[in-house]
């Protein structure tokens, strides 16, 4: 049982994910010199995405979690958001990045802003590693970090899971279509 057996092609490997966090990062360090930001990571698919940014990151940051989810074991997303662990940190006054591992309707980032706004911090982005742009149904969601914008397919790995599973693969890819049927 090997899961990389799973994958049909691998779309964005672990070197340009590296590289790519190492521009985001500098972009961070320049934007965020003496902010002290709070890198708000969403579970469970940003850890390894947060991981790999925050390597380059050299400016002093805080991390924080909270997790917001709309899928239930499928690959269609349903719009209902449930915000089920909420940030450690008091956030007012402070600097918050928000990180997700994609965006796609924007439904789950919309409510999350939404929350957090409510806890009126000194500012409030998006750092996402994967984009999906014509999959967007919010139309007010602005991003600040990129990894990658990517087509509209059901992607795995590098966080992003399909079932709980493959979220540990270091490149992010696409499923063999036999994998859904099983
Ligand atoms: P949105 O609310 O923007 O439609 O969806 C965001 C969430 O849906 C992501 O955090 C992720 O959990 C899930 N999601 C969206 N697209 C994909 C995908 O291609 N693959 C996986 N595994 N999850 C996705």
């Amino acid at each position: 049982m090997n899961l990389n057996n799973d994958i049909k092609k691998i779309l964005v490997t672990e070197e340009q994910i590296k590289a790519r966090c190492k521009e985001l990062a500098e972009e961070i360090n320049k934007d965020y010199a003496d902010k002290k930001p709070i890198l708000l990571s969403l579970l469970r698919g940003s850890i390894p995405f947060v991981a790999e940014l925050s390597k380059y990151i050299t400016i002093p940051i805080q991390f924080d979690y909270m997790k917001a989810s709309s899928y239930h074991g499928g690959t269609t997303s349903s719009g209902n958001v449930a915000v089920t662990i909420l940030p450690s940190y008091k956030l007012e006054g402070r600097h918050v990045i928000v990180v997700e591992d994609i965006v796609d309707t924007g439904f789950t980032l919309s409510t999350v802003m939404k929350i957090l706004a409510e806890s009126k911090p000194a500012s409030l982005e998006i750092a996402t590693l994967l984009d999906k742009p014509a999959m967007r149904k919010v139309t007010d969601l602005s991003i600040k970090y990129i990894g990658f914008s990517i087509e509209p397919e059901f992607v795995v790995g590098y966080g992003l899971d399909y079932d709980e599973l493959y979220r540990q693969l270091p490149y992010v890819g696409v499923l063999k279509e036999e994998i859904y049927k099983k």
